[in-house]
């Protein structure tokens, strides 16, 4: 089923600019520029960098093998200067051995935030011996820029939604991982030791793992960016797993069969199944071996599955509203090369569907009665206790099935309000809030959201002196993903 086009306010042109700001740092960082304060430091190129790569009679390619971080950075360099209007590339920071994490937009309008337009983003290979899907982000990259043209639904996606790929997390775990090898560790922890699936604030329980580079910079990733659909891809299973991760009763138990649901367990299992469903095989729900489960329809709540604590997906979740869905691609974390093509025919349709899905339920802007925005207003849907925020522009989206809800909007210094509002299966609602100043001496509650208003932004996490051992900072069980 293709959704339908959607209209979306567009203030501003790009294409033309676009190549000004890549040329103009100073743009980056104009909070009244519009662009989303995000800077491309390793990536700021002249016009006459695009020139000369574009006289270039080399095709534009890749092929089916592995890439390590030295081929993956020139093919994603290739992919900007190939398709300057289509992409961006920047690095969110360093690893702990100093390469990039790299994520690439893909969209219409890579450079900056267009307002009212969403953003989405995959994040691949964390765990840096499951490596399926890095190869799979290099070929939706491939896909969406060679298919904007020839495909209605990828040209309507990256007219109207922002897509960030980030290849590896973990790029320094992938350079000591072995083609070849399904299971085990060697490879998945960073190169300090540190498994980053559990390196993130935990909203059920304290987090004393020390945090790690790679974490960091994703943390000050979400910070900056409002995402608002995300997928974080792994291998070692073939399901779709959606939060919570972690639960209050997982003191002493690494493995339990209680799932763990969070106030919107509609939208993660619909968007679970809207990826196992469109994938070749996961919906079967087949499992990998005797010794592991199988999964209904393909999809599990994650602590069901068995819990963890810091996790990145509750960490999108809880802390920024993001609602994010951990994808196991691969029964096999390191299958060998040859086997690339399928994986990529089994995943295509399922990693463009999911990303539409930002496309559903409630999305608008709010705002004080003169039409300026209202910034980091608190937003939640009522009976659901996990709060979003209004971005600078006053905008918000939230992803919800067809029914009647209503949004509690709240900002300091205004007369909170709700609002009623009826979701469709065919198009986003469309909802715009007037906030009408308090005055003097009125005094509103902030609604109760999870986690208090007061953890966002995330809390300085305490650090521990505890040297890591060699295999990780994982001693409980082994983990399967
Ligand atoms: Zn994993």
């Amino acid at each position: 089923m293709l959704l339908p086009v959607l209209i979306l306010t567009v203030v501003r042109s790009i294409f033309a600019q676009d190549l000004d700001i890549l040329q103009n740092s100073q743009l980056l960082n104009n909070d009244g520029g519009g662009v989303i304060g995000w800077e491309y430091p390793q990536e700021q190129r002249s016009q006459s960098d695009f020139l000369v790569d574009a006289t270039q009679a080399e095709p534009y390619f890749l092929d089916w093998k592995y890439h390590n971080y030295d081929s993956m950075t020139r093919y994603l360099r290739k992919t900007t200067s190939t398709f300057p209007n289509l992409t961006a590339l920047y690095s969110i920071g360093k690893s702990v051995q100093g390469r990039e994490l790299w994520v690439m937009v893909v969209s219409t309008s890579p450079y900056e935030h267009m307002i009212g337009k969403p953003d989405v983003k995959y994040v691949s290979n964390m765990h840096g011996n499951e490596v399926v899907s890095r190869e799979l982000m290099l070929h939706l990259i491939h896909y969406l820029v060679t298919n904007y043209n020839k495909d209605h639904y990828v040209k309507w996606l990256l007219d109207n939604t922002r897509i960030h790929i980030m290849p590896s997390m973990n790029p320094d775990g992938y350079e000591v991982a072995k083609e070849g090898v399904c299971d085990g560790g060697q490879g998945r922890y960073n190169a300090r030791g540190f498994d980053l699936n559990r390196n993130f604030p935990d909203y059920f329980k304290q987090n004393n793992r020390k945090p790690q580079p790679e974490t960091e910079a994703v943390k000050e990733w979400l910070s900056k960016i409002q995402f608002v659909l995300s997928g974080n891809l792994h291998g070692g299973a073939l399901v779709a797993s959606y939060p919570f991760d972690n639960t209050p009763n997982s003191l002493f138990q690494s493995y339990s069969s209680y799932p763990s649901l969070s106030p919107d367990d509609d939208v993660f299992k619909h968007l679970a199944l809207t990826y196992s469903t469109n994938h070749a095989k996961m919906s079967r729900g087949v499992a990998c071996k005797s010794s592991m489960p199988g999964f209904s329809k393909g999809i599990t709540n994650g602590a069901a599955w068995y819990p963890l604590t810091g996790g990145m997906q509750d960490f999108n979740y809880i802390w920024y509203g993001c609602m994010e869905v951990t994808l196991e691609l691969s029964c096999c974390k390191y299958p060998p090369a040859n086997e690339l093509p399928t994986y990529w025919a089994d995943n295509k349709l399922a990693l463009i569907k999911f990303l539409g899905e930002v496309h559903r339920g409630v999305r608008g802007f709010v705002m004080d009665e003169n039409g300026n925005p209202v910034e980091k207003a608190s937003l939640k849907i009522k009976k659901r206790d996990v709060g979003f925020q209004t971005t600078k522009y006053g905008e918000f989206w939230r992803i919800l099935l067809p029914g009647v809800y209503v949004l509690e909007v709240y900002a300091d210094g205004f007369v909170p309000r709700d609002l009623e509002f009826a979701v469709v299966e065919d198009h986003p609602t469309l909802l715009n809030v007037t906030l009408r100043p308090a005055k003097f001496g009125e005094h509103y509650n902030r609604p109760v959201t999870s986690p208090p208003l007061s953890m966002i932004p995330p809390i300085p996490q305490k650090t521990t002196t505890t040297k890591p051992t060699i295999s990780g900072d994982e001693s409980i069980y082994f983990p399967k993903d």
